[in-house]
C-alpha cells in the first residue's frame, strides 16, 4: 500500500480524476468516444478495477501537494461496472488524494440500459453523489436513428429512478439538430426534460465525426443532415425553453439550476490538472511547473493484461500502455484556455491567463483576429476577460478557432 502523496510548498493544487470505462453493450454510429461494444456478461468488472487501481497506485507516486476536486466516472457506459468494483477504485483514489473541506465531487456516467433505482441505490452507497443519465432523445424514430438500445420510456425511467433513487445530484444529456426535428419538436423535448426535476441538463447539438459510422455516410452523401440554419435555430429555442425553465445557460452544452454546475466539467474549461485512469484515458497533469498530457492505451486487452506491469513502467514514454505523451508549452497551454475557457458564459480571463502561463498574449496574428472578431460582434473584452455572445455560441469552435 502506499502512503498519500504528502504536500511538498505552496497552496495544494486542484485535481479531477477522470475514469475511463470502455465498453458499451453496442456502439452507436454517432459516437467516436473510445467504447468497445461487450456482452453484459462477460464484462471483467473486478479485473477491470484491479488494473485501474495499479494505475492510480503508479501514478499517485508523482502527485503532490494536490486537493481532490471531483472524480468522474465516463465511458464507454460506466454504469454498466459493477458498483462494488467500480467503488473499490473510488475508494482507494478517496485514500490516495486528501480532499478539501467541500464535498468531492463523484460522478457516474449512466445509460438507461443499466441504471434503475437499485442501481442508483447502489452506487450511492459506495460514494457516488452525482450521476449523468443519457436520455438522448424523446421521440422513437430519433432514437432509433441514434441507434440507441432503449427507448423514450425507459429513457425517462432512467431519469424518475436516479431521482426515486435519493442520489444528491441528477443531470441528463439530450440531443438536437437531428435531421428531422424541428425546432418546435426540440424546445417541447427540452420542456420535457427540464420538468423532470433534475439540477442539471446537458443539451448537445448532434455532430459528425469522421471516425464514425455516421461520418462514414456522410461521406457518401448517404446521412439526412439538418442545415446548419436550422440547427441553430434548435439551440436558441432550447436556450429560451431551459433558461425560462429557471436553468443557467453556463456553458456551451450545459445548463444548471441553483448553481449545480458540473465541478468536474468545468474543471477542463478552467484548465484544471486531471489524473486520467483507464483504457484510453487522457490525463493532463503539471510536475515540477511543467505540463505534460498523456493517454493510456486504447486497447482494452493490453490495459487489462498491464496489472502487473504498472508499478515499474515508466510512463512518461511510449510504450505498451502509454498511447501518447507530450509535453505541453506555455503558448500551447494558452491557446487551450481560450479554447475551452470561451465555452463560459464568464469567459476567460485572458491577461491573466496568459501571465500564469508566462506567455505573450497579443502575437501579431492573434491580436488580428481579435480586432477582427471584435468588428463582428463575435467577441467581446471587458478588461482581460473575453466572452463569446450567447447568439454566437453554437459556432464557438469556429470563432475559438481564428483566435488559436
Ligand atoms: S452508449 Fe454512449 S459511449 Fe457507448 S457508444 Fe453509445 S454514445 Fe458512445
Amino acid at each position: 500500500m502506499l502512503n498519500p502523496p504528502v504536500s511538498d510548498h505552496g497552496l495544494p493544487r486542484e485535481l479531477g480524476v477522470y475514469v475511463h470505462f470502455p465498453w458499451c453493450l453496442k456502439k452507436c454510429p454517432y459516437c467516436d468516444f473510445l467504447s468497445v461494444a461487450r456482452d453484459r456478461r462477460s464484462l471483467p468488472h473486478e479485473a477491470y478495477a484491479d488494473v485501474v487501481i495499479a494505475e492510480l497506485e503508479r501514478r499517485a507516486q508523482s502527485l503532490r501537494n494536490v486537493r481532490l476536486l471531483s472524480v468522474f466516472f465516463g465511458g464507454g457506459t460506466p454504469s454498466l461496472w459493477e458498483p462494488s468494483a467500480l467503488g473499490r477504485v473510488l475508494s482507494r483514489i478517496r485514500a490516495l488524494f486528501p480532499a478539501g473541506s467541500d464535498e468531492v465531487e463523484v460522478t457516474v456516467e449512466c445509460n438507461p440500459t443499466s441504471f434503475d433505482v437499485e442501481r442508483g441505490r447502489a452506487l450511492q452507497a459506495v460514494g457516488v453523489n452525482r450521476v449523468s443519465i443519457g436520455v438522448q432523445g424523446l421521440d422513437q424514430a430519433r432514437l432509433q436513428f441514434l441507434g440507441r438500445l432503449h427507448d423514450v420510456d425507459s429513457g425517462l425511467a432512467a431519469v424518475r429512478d436516479a431521482l426515486k433513487s435519493g442520489l444528491p445530484r441528477v443531470s441528463a444529456d439530450f440531443i438536437f439538430g437531428v435531421s428531422g426535428q424541428a425546432a418546435d419538436a426540440a424546445s417541447r423535448e427540452a420542456r420535457i426534460m427540464s420538468e423532470l426535476g433534475t439540477s442539471h441538463l446537458s443539451a448537445y447539438a448532434l455532430t459528425i465525426e469522421p471516425g464514425t459510422q455516421f461520418g462514414a455516410l456522410a461521406r457518401k452523401g448517404k446521412l439526412p443532415l439538418l442545415d446548419e440554419a436550422a440547427v441553430a435555430d434548435s439551440f436558441l429555442a432550447v436556450e429560451a425553453t431551459l433558461e425560462q425553465a429557471g436553468f443557467e445557460h453556463y456553458e456551451v452544452s450545459n445548463y444548471a439550476r441553483n448553481g449545480e454546475r458540473s465541478r468536474h466539467n468545468v474543471g477542463y474549461w478552467v484548465g484544471r490538472d486531471y489524473l486520467g485512469l483507464g483504457c484510453g484515458a487522457w490525463g493532463t497533469l503539471s510536475q515540477g511547473g511543467l505540463r505534460h498530457r498523456y493517454r493510456n492505451t486504447p486497447s482494452p486487452e493490453r490495459y487489462l493484461a498491464a496489472a502487473s506491469s504498472f508499478a515499474h513502467a515508466n510512463l512518461s514514454e511510449l510504450g505498451p500502455l502509454v498511447a501518447s505523451y507530450e509535453s505541453i508549452t506555455g503558448e500551447t497551454a494558452l491557446a487551450e484556455r481560450i479554447m475551452l475557457g470561451l465555452r463560459l458564459a464568464e469567459g476567460v480571463d485572458l491577461e491573466r491567463a496568459a501571465a500564469d502561463l508566462g506567455t505573450p498574449l497579443w502575437t501579431r496574428d492573434r491580436a488580428r483576429a481579435r480586432d477582427r472578431l471584435l468588428g463582428q460582434g463575435k467577441l467581446t473584452l471587458a478588461g482581460g476577460v473575453a466572452t463569446i455572445p450567447k447568439r454566437h455560441w453554437l459556432f464557438a469552435d469556429g470563432i475559438i478557432a481564428d483566435l488559436m
